[in-house]
């Protein structure tokens, strides 16, 4: 949507005059924003106001309710599946000049034994809503129940993955439970138990190892039961068995173990490197055989592997920063490519700033790491966290609205409210029937 909107604007008069046309094809009707996802699990954000309508931002753009199959970039032709839920996939074929390659990555999951049935994920607005209601009912049952090996299970909750989204979505969903609890009179915030596990020996890859550092102190200061170099094996019977040889029950897994490119990628004619992504210049260009620009593709985001000058040439980590700042200038060097040609002159390569790290940790709690270098803890590292997501967000009207949600959030106290009941919104009424509904959630 980024390297659209840009190219819309640098194309604004030739669209009109019906020279050029853009298609942007997407599942979603929306982009979602998902740096902010944590805080709307909190509760801290209205679900709507994280996600970007693609066809009031793109107005001269066709936009493409559908999800791309194949690329024939020899040929110039990429396939969409366009179908209504219900109905068969109805393919369409796509001839293109110009082809930007943006579909992201996807989670990387693994075959542990009941992880299909109980976990739950964290990448969509859905997730995110799902996992604050989850959490908050888990409050109410341990509440009400008379058995106390149910009410340490559903006091347990087990984030598998300390990248952005298992470390944001913890780290905020302990804040907002830690306020909850004092609206009940059996539960106290001691009776929490979070565990985060992480395969590897650290948290945050995508970020710098200073600051993961300092985020890990965060949570242990805050008791998170932070387990690093430890897998999990198994969740049959919401039961959690893990490689360093412990095992407790609880009703709460979420899954972020990382994410993979793509796999949309696998099905085109695109150069690939070994994880995958598409081998691109520091240009955004796709590289040819002969090692040079491949003509008409380009790539950004979390899918291309582009050199990051600041670590030595290797790709740049999947994380916001890079993917705005690259469509940004992807769009700036398409438009002069349609100028002048593929290997037009004028054409930049990305040198992307220090990077500019934070992580929010829960209401007035973050760490972050300005690009000057300097450390900030506390709240100043979250107002700077705030600032900086709102400067990122692409739209204006979202920027106003997520600003009212913060400033209305530091006038009232946290909402805590469950509303569970909205993913199953004709219960009620069925109930009125005599019939009852299935409850498909991994609860
Ligand atoms: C919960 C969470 C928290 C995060 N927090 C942070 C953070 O705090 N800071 C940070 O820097 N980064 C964070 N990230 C990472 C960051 O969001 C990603 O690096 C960034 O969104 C990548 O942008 P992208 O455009 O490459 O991919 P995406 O934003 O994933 O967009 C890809 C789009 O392509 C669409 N698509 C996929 N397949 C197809 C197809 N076959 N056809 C058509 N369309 C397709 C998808 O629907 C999606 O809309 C977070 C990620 C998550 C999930």
């Amino acid at each position: 949507m980024s390297a659209a909107l840009h190219l819309q604007r640098g194309l604004r008069e030739r669209l009109r005059r019906g020279e050029v046309e853009i298609t942007v094809v997407e599942p979603q009707s929306y982009l979602t924003y998902h740096p902010l996802l944590a805080e709307v699990a909190a509760g801290s954000i209205d679900p709507r106001h994280v996600v970007v309508p693609l066809r009031r931002t793109l107005p001269e753009c066709r936009v493409l309710t559908a999800r791309i199959t194949r690329i024939e970039h020899a040929t110039r032709r990429a396939w969409a599946d366009a179908a209504a839920p219900g109905e068969p996939p109805a393919p369409v074929e796509l001839d293109y000049d110009v082809l930007v390659v943006a579909p992201g990555s996807v989670s990387r999951t693994a075959p542990v034994p009941g992880l299909a049935e109980h976990g739950l994920g964290f990448s969509t607005v859905g997730e995110a809503v799902g996992l604050r209601n989850h959490v908050l009912e888990q409050l109410d049952l341990a509440s009400a129940t008379r058995d106390p090996a149910l009410r340490q299970a559903a006091l347990t909750f087990v984030f598998v993955g300390a990248g952005y989204a298992g470390v944001g979505a913890l780290a905020e969903l302990e804040d907002m439970a830690r306020t909850a609890v004092r609206g009940y009179h059996n539960i106290s915030p001691e009776d929490l138990r979070w565990v985060l596990v992480e395969a590897t020996d650290r948290i945050l890859a995508e970020e710098s190892p200073e600051l993961a550092a300092h985020t890990l102190a965060q949570l242990r200061d805050r008791s998170v039961d932070v387990r690093l170099r430890t897998r999990l094996e198994s969740a049959a019977g919401r039961v959690m068995v893990l490689s360093d040889g412990s095992r407790f029950a609880a009703r709460t897994l979420v899954w972020t173990a990382g994410v993979r490119p793509s796999p949309l990628l696998r099905d085109t004619d695109l150069p690939l490197d070994t994880t995958g992504r598409i081998r691109c210049l520091a240009t955004l260009q796709a590289v040819g055989p002969d090692g040079r620009a491949l003509p008409g593709v380009w790539a950004a985001g979390d899918c291309a592997a582009v050199p990051d000058p600041h670590a030595d040439g290797a790709p740049c980590v999947p994380n916001a920063q890079h993917a705005f700042a690259q469509a940004e200038l992807l769009a700036a060097n398409v438009l002069v490519a349609l100028e002048g040609g593929p290997r037009a002159e004028g054409i930049v390569e990305y040198r992307p700033d220090r990077p500019a790290c934070s992580t929010s940790l829960g209401l007035g709690r973050a760490v972050a790491h300005t690009s000057r270098g300097g450390r900030l803890t506390g709240r100043r590292a979250w107002w700077l966290h705030r600032a900086r997501h709102l400067r990122r967000l692409p739209s204006a009207d979202r920027r106003v609205r997520v600003l009212m949600d913060w400033v209305l959030g530091g006038l009232f106290s946290r909402e805590v409210v469950s509303l569970g009941t909205l993913e199953h919104p004709r219960s009620e009424f069925e109930a009125g029937f005599g019939t009852g509904v299935t409850d498909d959630r991994p609860t």
